[in-house]
Formats: structure tokens, C-alpha cells, sequence
């Protein structure tokens, strides 16, 4: 058992004892100054202090230096990925192009189907809505990897919709029906998100497994059209951004 030099602090007197003595063991006290005081009087070790001093020391220092890359982490990568992914969805799709692409097609927006708070002049009248990415659901890793969560999540403020990084087409295409003036997912809104999809990728969208209205929908549209979107898109994008190293 490794020995080490405890010595008490009033009288001096000092001897060997193992570095981490039992609670009880005797050497652990000078009993002379014990008894003299009355009070227990504990050895010290200085050298066993000296040590656990330049291990804390090492610690923190390894501690900040983790704060440090993190941060760095945050930063950089962040800001890179943050240009790249306010560009690009899932599959490569460009956010911007096919924003507008779907705004211009609901300017044939027919007149048969229900309309929303004016479907057509809103997409006549008004740009396309703006896309802005939420970054609440980024997670940088302490490597400088860049996670999404949520990633089909988007929620929409007027003519604003707000995506996490790598969002879907059928996400924006849902928000997109939500700023031509549908405010509820009810009937009349799944018809124009159907007329919409089915308009950008030519397919038809069978709703004959409908049974009500509401998010159910947009999971039986994604099921058909998932691989023609993929398809027409397919050029994997990046999930990791790297720190630079330094
Ligand atoms: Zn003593
Ligand atoms: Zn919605």
C-alpha cells in the first residue's frame, strides 16, 4: 500500500501512513496534541495535498478547454451550417426556388374548389411567403456535428414560415396552403394541398382511406408521393458540419 508522510500541524511531529487512511485508524491524529487539547487534532499531508491541488487544477483546466471547443462548436459550425441549410430541405430540395414555385402555381388556383381567405389574389398580390429556419431544434455537438430534430417541423405566422433545417417538401407545401388564407386543417384545406401536390408532381392523390380531416391526411399524401419527391430531388445533402480545425 502506497505510504505517505503525515505530519500535524500544531506540534509538527510527523510519520507514515497510508494515503487514504480508515476513518478510525489512529494515525490519522497526534494524539499527544489531542490530549492536550481535548479536541481530535488531525494530520495533514502535504504532499497528498499538493497532489489533489494540481489534479483539481488539471481538471478545471480540462473543463474549460471542453467550454472552449464547445463554444467554438456552437459558433462556427453553427454559422455555416445556418447558410447552407437556409438554402437546402430534405433530398437537396432548394427552400427559396420551390417556395415560389409553389406560390406561383397557386395563381391557378381553380375556382370549382373551396377557396381560402382568397387563395388567388393573395398569390397574385403578394410575394412568396418568406422561409426562415428555426434553430431551436439544432443540436451541435461537442465535435462540431450538426443534429436536427423535428426535422419536419414548421409553423407559420402570417406570411412567415419558420422550418427546422432539412425540412420536407410536404411540410412546405402544407404551410404554404396555411399563408393562401386556409387556417384550418379541415376539408377545404386538404383539398387545396392535395390540388397542390398533385399540380406540382402530376400524380394523383387518392384520399379514399380519409376517414376525417387533420394531420392523418398529410401522412396518407406523403405515403404516395414520397418516392417521386425523393426521386425528383435525390441529391443527398450534408448532415454534418465540421469544425475547422484550428
Ligand atoms: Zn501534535
Ligand atoms: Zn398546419
Amino acid at each position: 500500500m502506497k505510504q505517505s508522510r503525515w505530519k500535524c500541524p500544531t506540534c509538527g511531529h510527523g510519520l507514515l501512513a497510508p494515503q487514504r487512511p480508515r476513518r478510525d485508524d489512529v494515525r490519522r491524529y497526534c494524539l499527544p496534541c489531542s490530549s492536550k487539547t481535548g479536541k481530535l487534532v488531525e494530520r495533514v499531508a502535504p504532499a497528498l495535498d499538493a497532489q489533489r491541488n494540481a489534479r483539481d487544477m488539471a481538471r478545471r483546466e480540462r473543463e474549460k478547454a471542453q467550454r472552449a471547443r464547445k463554444r467554438q462548436a456552437n459558433n462556427t459550425p453553427r454559422k455555416v451550417a445556418q447558410r447552407h441549410w437556409s438554402k437546402v430541405g430534405e433530398h437537396g430540395m432548394l427552400i427559396k426556388p420551390e417556395t415560389a414555385r409553389l406560390w406561383n402555381l397557386l395563381k391557378k388556383f381553380p375556382n370549382e374548389l373551396p377557396q381560402g381567405s382568397s387563395t388567388r389574389y393573395r398569390a397574385n398580390r403578394m410575394k412568396p411567403p418568406t422561409v426562415e429556419l428555426k434553430e431551436k431544434y439544432w443540436h451541435v455537438d461537442d465535435e462540431g456535428h450538426l443534429f436536427t430534430r423535428g426535422a419536419s417541423y414548421a409553423y407559420i405566422s402570417e406570411h412567415r414560415i419558420a422550418v427546422t433545417p432539412c425540412t420536407s417538401w410536404e411540410t412546405l407545401a402544407h404551410e404554404i396552403i396555411h399563408c393562401a388564407g386556409y387556417y384550418n386543417h379541415d376539408r377545404n384545406f386538404y383539398l387545396a394541398l392535395k390540388w397542390l401536390t398533385e399540380t406540382r408532381w402530376k400524380v394523383r392523390v387518392d384520399y379514399s382511406k380519409v376517414t376525417r380531416w387533420g394531420y392523418d391526411v398529410d401522412y396518407i399524401i406523403i405515403k404516395q408521393i414520397k418516392d417521386v419527391v425523393k426521386q425528383h430531388f435525390d441529391k443527398p445533402v450534408e448532415t454534418k458540419v465540421e469544425t475547422p480545425s484550428s
